[in-house]
């Protein structure tokens, strides 16, 4: 609370030497009807921005779709790139002479990043909430509104429970549901234990009782969202719950046909988490497996914690464990001071490995990690051209996987019509989009489909 009151001084105080600012925050619109939010990022992110949604229909607000229509807009952030970082800046900086009358709320984890600066970049803001604040918007609004001055909130660790179970949810087949929030890896490019601190585990109680009420509203599918999943329960020991434990748990649920979860980091990736994948029946057999980097050096400045080998060690275990299990990888190419043979080892690993899932980046430096005092030596052209050279490889090996599964059956949970309207869209237990057709009714049930073909990025298929 200190802390807080602090901050709200600091605040109120710097408004003062924005007269600008100042006249703004006299004008504001004090009857708000309508909101609009935009989601930038990851998961976790869309989950946060769900449960605000949640919130602000509770208050008695309507969600809409146009800016302009709206009396509060919020912009829930992302500090993982900088591309990220630019767009929502320049986007709420428009707003300024777009929207007047609305009040304008940053949250998520440039709000974490950034904190007061924000007031002095986009002066036209009205308040900034971190993404462990998320359950004191209602606080905020009403505070925004009644002293008609600029409202921050960012406590560096996750303290007060959100209610979750008033998340308002989009997807009416599958959901997210959060099980522990922050990272203590500390990854040396990386600003998540910075934006969202250390690791809080959620009570397993808790999420056993979120799933079941969304199994009794229709949900087929869980996925289980954490910046570290498998660290689940290592901040509790006194619980004895760790996540494979969990799982078993989540697993006893009647009518849970699917439990996902991520992302992973390879040092929590366990043997009793590969065999729990191989013996339940709900979890799916697709495992985020971050590699990062496939040379040591580069791991070790990465602050990685694992060698190449322990990593290849693991992977090698879980596919004796789980046969059939996919793996999806992160990779960063152009890390500062990776030599062309420290990409080729990458190159090499990944073609070794054969991922099906990859989410492939060129380094850009992040504000407040310790890689961002680096120099970022590797030239631009020469990361987008080894950035090219692996989504080359990823493409050629992800080819001949689906041309490996043609006359295959597979186990499709129906999402939703494709946007062509012609096919109905699903994905397989290993994250593979299917799409085949059917009728609207095939919506929210599983399928089992024979691959018939193939596209860039899709199985074809019809009802087996
Ligand atoms: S484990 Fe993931 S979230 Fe945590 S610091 Fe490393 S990259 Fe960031």
């Amino acid at each position: 609370m200190l802390l807080q009151s602090k901050i709200r001084d600091f605040t109120q105080r710097d408004t003062r030497f924005f007269p600008l600012l100042r006249a703004r925050l006299v004008t504001l619109k004090v009857i708000m009807k309508k909101f609009f939010i935009r989601t930038y990022g990851c998961q976790m992110n869309e989950l946060d921005s769900e449960v605000m949604i949640g919130m602000l229909e509770k208050r008695g607000l309507e969600r809409v779709t146009e800016e302009d229509e709206a009396e509060l807009i919020l912009f829930n952030t992302c500090s993982i790139r900088d591309l990220a970082e630019r767009k929502v800046m320049g986007k709420i900086g428009q707003l300024k002479h777009q929207n007047k009358r609305a009040i304008i709320g940053v949250t998520g984890c440039m709000a974490m990043a950034k904190k007061e600066a924000l007031f002095q970049k986009l002066p036209h803001i009205d308040f900034v909430l971190g993404t462990n604040n998320i359950h004191a918007l209602d606080d905020v609004l009403d505070e925004v509104l009644a002293k008609k001055s600029q409202v921050i909130r960012t406590d560096k660790t996750f303290e007060q429970e959100i209610d979750y179970l008033a998340a308002k949810r989009e997807d009416p087949v599958k959901a997210y549901v959060s099980i522990i929030r922050g990272c203590d890896k500390f990854c040396t490019y990386c600003v998540v234990p910075y934006t969202r601190g250390k690791e809080v585990s959620r009570l397993p109680e808790d999420i056993v009782e979120e799933c079941k009420r969304l199994v009794q509203q229709g949900y087929k599918e869980v996925t289980l969202l954490g910046q570290n999943v498998n660290s689940y329960g290592k901040d509790k020991p006194e619980w004895n719950c760790l996540f494979h434990d969990l799982l078993y748990q989540l697993d006893r649920i009647p009518g849970l046909a699917r439990v996902r979860f991520m992302t992973s980091h390879p040092v929590d990736i366990t043997v009793q988490l590969m065999e729990a994948i191989r013996d339940l029946p709900s979890v799916c057999e697709f495992v985020h497996f971050p590699l990062q980097a496939g040379s040591n050096r580069i791991l070790r400045k990465m602050h990685r914690i694992y060698t190449v080998e322990q990593y290849l060690e693991k992977v090698h275990l879980l596919r004796e464990i789980v046969p059939n299990v996919s793996l999806g990888t992160d990779i960063i190419v152009g890390f500062p001071t990776e030599t062309e043979e420290e990409f080729a080892e990458t190159y090499r690993l990944f073609k070794e490995i054969k991922y099906s899932v990859a989410f492939l980046f060129a380094y850009s430096a992040r504000k407040g990690t310790p890689a961002f005092r680096w120099k970022d030596d590797v030239p631009e052209e020469i990361k987008q051209e080894r950035l090219q050279r692996l989504l080359s490889l990823y493409h050629e090996i992800a080819g001949e996987e689906k041309k490996e599964m043609l006359g295959q059956i597979v186990e499709v949970l129906v999402e939703r019509r494709n946007r062509d309207e012609r096919f109905l869209k699903g994905r397989t237990r290993c994250w593979k989009n299917v799409i085949f057709e059917g009728s609207d009714d095939l919506i929210g049930t599983l399928q089992l489909i024979k691959v018939t073909g193939y596209s860039h990025q899709t199985l074809i298929g019809q009802k087996a």
